[in-house]
């Protein structure tokens, strides 16, 4: 564990910003959170009957391995790591989109947070139907859950990706999972001003960042996985965005909401200057500019219109139709899925382990160890196999569209993962 690569960036005494990795593919993920938890010990809380939330970005039904959700793996070494510590009362929360919403798919089971949850013994709140309060944001008043507040430590679990509006989404965004429900679409009356006064309003007092498997070109709904390899940590959102927008690329500066912030952070030009000196570890395609008909047909002045031809538009046909125009990155299915069980085909495995390094339990079909009782039904086994050596038996609904979208970036995915062992070791 201790050649597991780690920097830490710091600003001023009490900001700073911690990397685990890059690492190989074959890391397990647990040593990568065992660090950080190690680093920001003295954080955690000293009472162990203290409630603890964690909130990983869920914000669509894309697999985690697409690039778009929190990485299960994280999720879970993160419950081990607390349990082992003695904390008891954790919960997992938050809420999904509001495409995902509206059509009530369960994003929590299509991503198999649920099944974690059960295996983990852990608690799992939707975040869109939660008791909430209002709170003035910059433009409007939204509900927010209580447990955000009531809650004795949150740690924020959010995915890096290249985001369509936002340029990137990271820390500060992922807090827009926290709005309840159709509240979101406030949101970006003024999504800048709105995501830093979020930032400002919920407490979060640690976060742990997905950068394992990041996405970069047309997030956050249509982009490319792309193998990062690294968790990214700290106290204070705005300097963990400005840290990862430089590892992978970014000008901080020319990330809307984080510019905002940087107001209202009153950072200094030392710390900025610190932060600019960052070199890139990877060079990710941004998302493309959205173009004059996506701004248009999203424009806030037109909502009450959207709503009074929602039964057109949200046909499961017209929104591929809008999809192959370029006017929507996501196409929602509510064809469910049901897995009965995985089967693996020993013959056209060529032992190349990348399952293993996928599979939350460490457990994926090939293995001797493998037990279809405890399966979390999660298909990262199945959706990283390059021979389709794992197949589903039951109906597969909605994935076989997402697999279709996806099959060709899923290859250049597996053949950056196979190749990292080399790339990181040199
Ligand atoms: S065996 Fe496959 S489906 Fe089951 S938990 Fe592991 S990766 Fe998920
Ligand atoms: S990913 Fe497929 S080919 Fe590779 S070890 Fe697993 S089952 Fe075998």
């Amino acid at each position: 564990m201790n050649s597991i690569p780690q920097k830490t960036y710091f600003f001023s005494e009490n900001e700073e910003a911690f990397q685990a990795g890059p690492v190989d593919f074959r890391e397990p993920v647990a040593h990568l959170v065992e660090i950080i938890f190690h680093k920001f010990k003295h954080l955690l809380p000293q009472n162990r009957d203290a409630h603890i939330l964690l909130k990983p970005n869920c914000n669509n039904d894309l697999h985690p391995l697409l690039g778009n959700a929190t990485d299960l793996r994280i999720l879970k070494s993160v419950v081990n790591g607390l349990k082992e510590r003695g904390y008891q009362h954790i919960v997992i929360a938050d809420g999904p989109n509001i495409g995902t919403y509206r059509k009530q798919i369960n994003v929590f089971s299509r991503l198999g947070i649920r099944s974690l949850c059960r295996h983990t013994g852990v608690r799992l709140v939707d975040l869109n139907q939660a008791p909430s309060v209002r709170v003035d944001l910059f433009t409007d008043t939204v509900a927010i859950p209580e447990i955000l507040f009531e809650s004795d430590f949150v740690i924020s679990l959010p995915k890096f990706k290249t985001h369509a509006e936002a340029v990137v989404s990271f820390a500060m965004k992922n807090l827009i999972g926290c709005v309840c429900g159709v509240d979101k679409r406030k949101v970006h009356n003024d999504l800048p001003a709105n995501i830093a006064a979020l930032n400002k309003e919920i407490p979060v007092h640690l976060i742990i960042g997905d950068g394992l498997i990041v996405m970069e070109g047309n997030g956050p709904g249509d982009g490319q996985p792309f193998f990062a390899g690294m968790l990214l940590a700290g106290t204070d959102s705005f300097w963990l965005d400005g840290v990862a927008a430089r590892l992978t690329g970014f000008d901080p500066h020319r990330i809307p909401a984080w510019q905002n912030a940087s107001t209202m952070q009153r950072a200094s030009e030392k710390q900025l200057a610190s932060l600019m000196a960052i070199q890139p570890a990877f060079q990710l395609v941004p998302a493309p500019a959205r173009g004059f008909w996506v701004r248009f047909l999203d424009h806030p002045g037109l909502a009450a219109i959207r709503d009074k031809t929602r039964f057109l538009h949200s046909q499961h046909r017209a929104r591929t139709f809008l999809y192959r125009l370029g006017l929507l990155q996501d196409v929602y299915s509510q064809d469910n899925s049901r897995i009965d069980r995985l089967v693996f085909y020993q013959h056209r495995c060529d032992a190349c382990q990348l399952c293993e390094a996928v599979c939350p339990l460490g457990s994926p079909p090939c293995s001797p160890s493998h037990d279809p009782s405890a399966c979390l039904r999660c298909l990262s086994c199945w959706w990283i196999c390059p021979h389709d050596a794992i197949a589903i038996q039951g109906k597969p609904g909605y994935i076989l569209e997402h697999r279709n979208r996806f099959s060709q970036r899923l290859k250049r995915l597996r053949d950056q993962m196979l190749k990292s062992h080399t790339a990181w070791n040199n």
